[in-house]
Formats: structure tokens, C-alpha cells, sequence
């Protein structure tokens, strides 16, 4: 029997997942089915029991519901633990297991298909919204030699780093609080969705840096701005085949090859 998958979200139609787990599919000859599911909006919980009921093996979750997905797991991974937000999901029989799996699907993009290395760099993550909250840890992971998470509203940054002291060297602040280069600038807000572009200053660029917004499949403010600046610029679309292999890979136990999915959905 061919098994099935989901992503969750609302909107949902916009998404490239199912394009991307068919892709994986296809390559490792898996026998699986994927399809992008509406849920509404107060009816998150039912729409993904129904799912499980109907023999659904796992899931992806998407805005809005990332965090409601943590809160229907019974077991999470350490790192989506850490994250409070969840954004895959794996039925067993009963159980329902969480990990969260964009911090890893970043960390991969950044590493891996850009080359950028992040042990021993500075680095800067603006937003602190659900985005920045899954990637925190698994940045830290990498030993850079400081984080500095930086939020419109200063107070959810501090909240943030602290929840993540001593893991590494970590702190928040407002943008008024941004001193000094960063060697890779991360883009984790959703200015970019509105054509805005968060208040940074200009020398805010170390020689070489990269400028990483995680919005895709547009021209955004921040990537122009760190252009105009000399900085080397990437979108998201690498994190999100990276967090899809990662997901797949929890469910398939089989690690699909990104370079060529990514490199097809940049051609369409
Ligand atoms: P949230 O709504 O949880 O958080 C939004 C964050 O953006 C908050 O920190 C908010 O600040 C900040 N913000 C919003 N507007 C502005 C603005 N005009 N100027 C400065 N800061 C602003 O969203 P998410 O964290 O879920 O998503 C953020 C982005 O990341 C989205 O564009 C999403 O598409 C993208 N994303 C991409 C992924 C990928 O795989 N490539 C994976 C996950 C997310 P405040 O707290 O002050 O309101």
C-alpha cells in the first residue's frame, strides 16, 4: 500500500513540498503519496487526527501551526523541544513524534551548498518569531563566535537568547543595540513579505559576508540592501529542500539528493 504525507498549513496552496517529497520520491524509489492539506484555521487538531485516522503516516506543518503542532505530540526531539515549534510530524501507531527540522535544513544550506562555514563567525539573526526559534539551537551548535539575535521588538530577542545561554556565546537586543560586522546575516523575519526592510545599519556587512534571507521565490529589500553593500546574497529556497530531505529522512530512513531538486525548482 502506497503511503501518504501531508503538509499542513493555511494558506497552503502556494506550497512547493509536495513538488519537492515527489521528487525525493522519485529519486530513492520510495512507494509514498504527498499532498498540500488546508487546515482551518480553529480546526488544526481535528484536520491532522483525521489524516492519522484515515492511515497517514506523517506529516509537515507550515504557518500558522507550528506551534499547535508541538502541543499535539506526545514525544519531540530535543531540538524541536528547544524550539517550541514543531514542523514535522511521524505516526506511530498511537504516538505522535515532533521534530522540528528547519534549523537543520539552514545549517545545511549555509554549510554544505553555500560553503559557508559558521564555526568561529559572527552572526546576526533578525526576528524572533517562530523562523528564528528553530534555527537558534542548531546554530549554536556550529560554534560561532557570537550570535546576536536582533527584533523590532527588543524584549522577544532578549527572551529569546536567554532561553538559549550557555550554549554558546548568545544575546539579543533591539536594532539599535547592533554593533559592529557580522560575517552571515540572517534574515528570519517576515519584513520581507510585506517589501520592508528591518532598520540595520550600513557597516553592519563584514568584508566577504553573506546576507541570507530566508523568504524565496522573490527579489527582497534585505537581499538589494546587502548587494548594494557588497555582500554575497542567498534565499531560502535551499533551506527549504533541506528541511524537507531532513523530514523525509526521519520518515523514508533513506537521504534524498537536494542539488538536483533545488536545482529544479530554481528552473521553474
Ligand atoms: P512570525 O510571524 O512568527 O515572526 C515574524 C518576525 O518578523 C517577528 O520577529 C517580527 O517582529 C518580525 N517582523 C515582522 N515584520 C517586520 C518588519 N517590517 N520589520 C522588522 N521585523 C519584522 O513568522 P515566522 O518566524 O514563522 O516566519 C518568518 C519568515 O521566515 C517568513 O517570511 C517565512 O516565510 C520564512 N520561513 C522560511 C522557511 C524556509 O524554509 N525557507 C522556513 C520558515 C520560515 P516582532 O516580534 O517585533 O513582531
Amino acid at each position: 500500500m502506497t503511503d501518504t504525507y501531508a503538509v499542513f498549513g493555511n494558506p497552503i496552496a502556494h506550497s512547493k513540498s509536495p513538488r519537492i517529497h515527489a521528487e525525493f520520491a522519485r529519486q530513492t524509489g520510495q512507494d509514498m503519496r504527498y499532498a498540500a492539506l488546508l487546515a482551518p484555521l480553529e480546526g488544526f487538531t481535528e484536520t491532522v487526527l483525521a489524516f492519522r485516522a484515515g492511515g497517514g503516516r506523517g506529516a509537515n506543518v507550515t504557518v500558522p501551526f507550528k506551534e499547535a503542532a508541538w502541543a499535539l505530540c506526545g514525544r519531540r526531539s530535543a531540538r524541536a523541544e528547544l524550539a517550541g515549534a514543531v514542523n514535522t510530524l511521524k505516526f506511530d501507531g498511537e504516538e505522535i513524534y515532533g521534530d522540528n527540522t528547519d534549523g537543520a535544513g539552514l545549517v545545511r544550506d549555509l554549510t554544505a551548498n553555500l560553503d559557508v562555514p559558521l564555526a568561529g563567525r559572527r552572526i546576526l539573526l533578525m526576528g524572533a518569531g517562530g523562523a528564528a526559534r528553530g534555527v537558534v539551537g542548531p546554530l549554536l551548535e556550529q560554534g560561532p563566535r557570537a550570535l546576536f539575535i536582533v527584533n523590532r521588538t527588543a524584549d522577544k530577542a532578549m527572551t529569546l537568547a536567554a532561553a538559549f545561554a550557555g550554549q554558546g556565546v548568545v544575546a539579543g537586543g533591539g536594532y539599535d543595540a547592533v554593533r559592529g560586522a557580522y560575517d552571515v546575516v540572517i534574515n528570519a523575519t517576515a519584513a520581507s513579505l510585506a517589501g520592508e526592510l528591518p532598520p540595520l545599519p550600513e557597516q553592519v556587512f563584514a568584508p566577504g559576508a553573506l546576507a541570507y534571507d530566508m523568504m524565496y521565490g522573490r527579489d527582497t529589500p534585505f537581499l538589494a540592501f546587502a548587494l548594494a553593500q557588497g555582500a554575497r546574497a542567498a534565499d531560502g529556497l535551499g533551506m527549504l529542500v533541506e528541511q524537507a530531505a531532513e523530514a523525509f529522512f526521519l520518515w523514508r530512513g533513506v537521504r534524498p539528493l537536494t542539488a538536483p531538486v533545488i536545482a529544479l525548482l530554481r528552473a521553474a
